[in-house]
C-alpha cells in the first residue's frame, strides 16, 4: 500500500473499520490524494485554517469508493453552539446588535442589583410582567434583556414594539403574526398604551391577545408607561367607541387579564 495513504488517520480509519483491499485503494488514488492534498484540521484555539472558512473536508467510504463531503469545522461548530439559541426568536423587530445586550450595558445597572424580582422571575418563570413607569427607565431595555435569557432558556420568544405590531396587522396577512404568536410560549409586547388607541386596537388585538395567552397558558412580558389604572382608562375612552357599555366591559377585562397574566413591577 502507498504509504502516504496509510499513515493518513481517516484513511487508516476507513481502512481499518472497511477492511479495504490495497486494489480499491489503488482504485481510489486520485481521491486520496486530494482528500491529503487539501484536508486541513483547525485549532480551536487559533483561527480558523480552511479555505471555506468553517468547513473542513470530510472523508467517505461508500460502496467501494471514497468520497468527499464538507462539514463544519470546530470554529463553525463553537459558533453554531453559541448562536443556536437565536432560533428560539419565532419573531422580534429589534435591531440584531440588541441580541447581544449585556445586563452591565444597562445604564440603570443598579436596579437590577437593588431588586431581585427578575432574577427571582428568571428561576421561577410562573407569571408574567407588567413593567411600568415613567419613559426613559430602561423598560425596553429590561424587556430586552429578559427576551434574551428567555430565548437562552430554550422558551420560543415572539418579541414586538406594540405600536409596530399593530402597523404590520393593519399592512395585511395579520394571520402570519397571529400564528407566530400561536406558535410562541412567551410574549413580549414593548410600549403597551403608546400606540394609537382605538376601539379596533383594544377589542380586535389587544384582548384577543390576552385571552390567546390565558387559553394557551403564554408567558406574558409587558412594558408601559402607564399605571393600569391609566391604562383602563385610555381604553375607556378609545377612538371610535360607539357603545359605552361595550367599552366598559372590554377595558376592565383587558386590565383583569393583564393582572391574571402578570406581576406588576414599577420602575422608579
Ligand atoms: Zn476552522
Amino acid at each position: 500500500m502507498d504509504n502516504k495513504f496509510s499513515t493518513d488517520i481517516s484513511i487508516k480509519e476507513l481502512i481499518d473499520k472497511h477492511n479495504i483491499s490495497k486494489e480499491i485503494i489503488n482504485k481510489n488514488k486520485l481521491i486520496l490524494t486530494k482528500y491529503i492534498n487539501n484536508h486541513i484540521d483547525c485549532d480551536i484555539k487559533k483561527p480558523c485554517k480552511q479555505n471555506k472558512k468553517g468547513f473542513k473536508s470530510l472523508l467517505i467510504y461508500e460502496n467501494k469508493r471514497f468520497y468527499i463531503k464538507f462539514d463544519s469545522c470546530v470554529h463553525q461548530k463553537k459558533y453554531l453552539k453559541q448562536n443556536q439559541w437565536k432560533k428560539n426568536y419565532i419573531f422580534y423587530d429589534f435591531d440584531d446588535k440588541y441580541l447581544n445586550i449585556k445586563q452591565n450595558n444597562f445604564k440603570n445597572n443598579d436596579f437590577f442589583k437593588r431588586n431581585d424580582q427578575f432574577n427571582k422571575f428568571l428561576k421561577k418563570i410562573d407569571k408574567g410582567l407588567y413593567i411600568w413607569g415613567d419613559s426613559n427607565m430602561g423598560k425596553t431595555t429590561i424587556s430586552l434583556l429578559l427576551s434574551n435569557k428567555l430565548a437562552k432558556k430554550n422558551f420560543k420568544v415572539f418579541f414586538c414594539n406594540w405600536t409596530n405590531f399593530i402597523s404590520l396587522l393593519k399592512e395585511g396577512s395579520p394571520q402570519i403574526y397571529w400564528n407566530k404568536i400561536k406558535k410562541s410560549q412567551v410574549v413580549i409586547l414593548d410600549d403597551v398604551g403608546s400606540e394609537d388607541i382605538s376601539k379596533w386596537t383594544r377589542d380586535e388585538i389587544m384582548l384577543p391577545l390576552l385571552n390567546l395567552c390565558v387559553m394557551q397558558n403564554k408567558l406574558i412580558i409587558i412594558n408601559s408607561n402607564y399605571s393600569l389604572k391609566k391604562l383602563k382608562f385610555n381604553y375607556l375612552n378609545a377612538k371610535n367607541n360607539t357603545d359605552n357599555e361595550n367599552a366598559k366591559i372590554n377595558s376592565s377585562k383587558i386590565i383583569n387579564r393583564i393582572e391574571k397574566l402578570c406581576e406588576l413591577i414599577k420602575i422608579q
